[in-house]
């Protein structure tokens, strides 16, 4: 029988097996073998060069860092499963954690899965992805490759207007590129962009393909109210058209919002069945950082050794 198993292997997952094991809980950690189409280490190994990440004032790899935080998992005692977890029974305690053929057993449970980034899958993506194209403006927009020059973005939603606004600050024209005649987003962030002389609305329009060498360049874009087909520059394509929570496994059984994020006691990571806790960005919708996920992965872990505690 476990005292703690947790589900996931980005920043909220290794933070809680860190302190799960410093506090002496032998934690087990399931990283996961391409969960949800990502590698173990999370949505920070699809990406180059992290700025944002206190402690490492040059900069450094996602996959680098990622690698630095799993050895300090390590250290600190936990054991880590190179497996996914296909299914969790939680209705009754110990819970129950299948993955492949193995069944274990554990007194609670950390969710920290994340969530992917919806992508388009448009002719060009795979071969310009992080030369130009990506599915962070927050992350990759400061880059040099983007200074100055005209960046898109796709999305009607309030990350898409989100996004658009953090890029002017480097753009020289940011053009958001909308499906529809109609934003999405609520109204305080529609006022906020249309404020904003940096930014242009392509409205009713469908990005059909990227082109570019080295780096993006030119994108074709569809009108599709008139069906009319043109060509744009671009040096930068950004994807705001959402994300999705990796929580298929839960199956239902634990509370999660409209958008399938897993709901958790505000200031908390205690989900709706005592002893599970979830963290990072398979519970926010919000933030979606690495440095806020890393935070909530200290608050499961503390909230466990409570919870544990409190059981005995
Ligand atoms: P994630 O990083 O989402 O990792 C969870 C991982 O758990 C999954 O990827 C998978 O490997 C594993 N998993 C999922 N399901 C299972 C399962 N059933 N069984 C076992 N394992 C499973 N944030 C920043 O702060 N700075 C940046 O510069 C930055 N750049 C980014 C660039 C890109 C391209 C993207 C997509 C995101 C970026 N982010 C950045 C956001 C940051 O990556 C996320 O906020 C952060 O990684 C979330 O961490 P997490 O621990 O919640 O989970
Ligand atoms: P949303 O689901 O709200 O919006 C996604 C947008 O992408 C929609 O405009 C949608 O178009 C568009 N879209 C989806 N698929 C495609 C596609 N295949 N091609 C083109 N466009 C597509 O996601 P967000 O990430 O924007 O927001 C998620 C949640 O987070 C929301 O609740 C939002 O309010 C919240 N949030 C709040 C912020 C804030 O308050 N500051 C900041 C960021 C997020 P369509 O409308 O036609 O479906």
């Amino acid at each position: 029988m476990e005292n703690v198993i947790i589900i996931g292997s980005g920043p909220a997952a290794h933070t809680a097996a860190i302190y799960c094991g410093r506090a002496n809980l032998k934690p087990l950690l399931f990283e996961g073998m391409m969960a949800g189409g990502v590698a173990a280490g999370g949505q920070l190994t699809t990406t180059t060069e992290i700025e944002n990440f206190p402690g490492f004032p040059e900069g450094i790899d996602g996959s680098a860092l990622m690698l630095r935080m799993r050895k300090q998992s390590l250290n600190c005692g936990a054991t880590i499963q190179t497996s996914t977890v296909d299914k969790v029974a939680l209705s009754k305690k110990p819970f129950k954690i299948y993955s492949g053929k193995q069944i274990f057993n554990t007194k609670s449970l950390i969710i920290a899965t994340g969530a992917t980034a919806k992508r388009l899958n448009i002719p060009g993506q795979e071969k310009l992805w992080q030369r130009g194209i990506s599915a962070c403006a927050v992350c990759d927009g400061a880059l040099p490759i983007f200074r100055d020059k005209t960046l898109v973005v796709i999305g009607g939603g309030d990350s898409a207007i989100e996004e658009a606004i953090h890029l002017t600050k480097f753009a020289s024209i940011v053009k958001v590129v909308v499906r529809r005649d109609v934003l999405r987003a609520s109204k305080a962030m529609q006022d906020k962009l249309f404020k904003n002389d940096k930014i242009e609305v392509l409205w009713n329009t469908n990005v059909l393909e990227a082109y570019g060498d080295k780096a993006l360049k030119e994108l074709k874009i569809l009108n599709n109210q008139t069906n009319e087909e043109s060509m744009i520059e671009a040096s930068g394509l950004f994807f705001a058209i959402g994300h999705t929570p990796n929580t298929s496994f839960i199956e239902n059984q634990i509370k999660t919002d409209a958008l399938g994020y897993i709901v958790t006691k505000p200031g908390s990571t205690e989900t709706d069945i005592p002893g599970v806790f979830a963290c990072g960005d398979v519970q926010d919708s919000k933030y979606r950082q690495a440095i806020t996920a890393a935070g909530s992965g200290c608050m499961a872990a503390l909230e466990v050794e409570k919870y544990l505690n409190e059981a005995s």
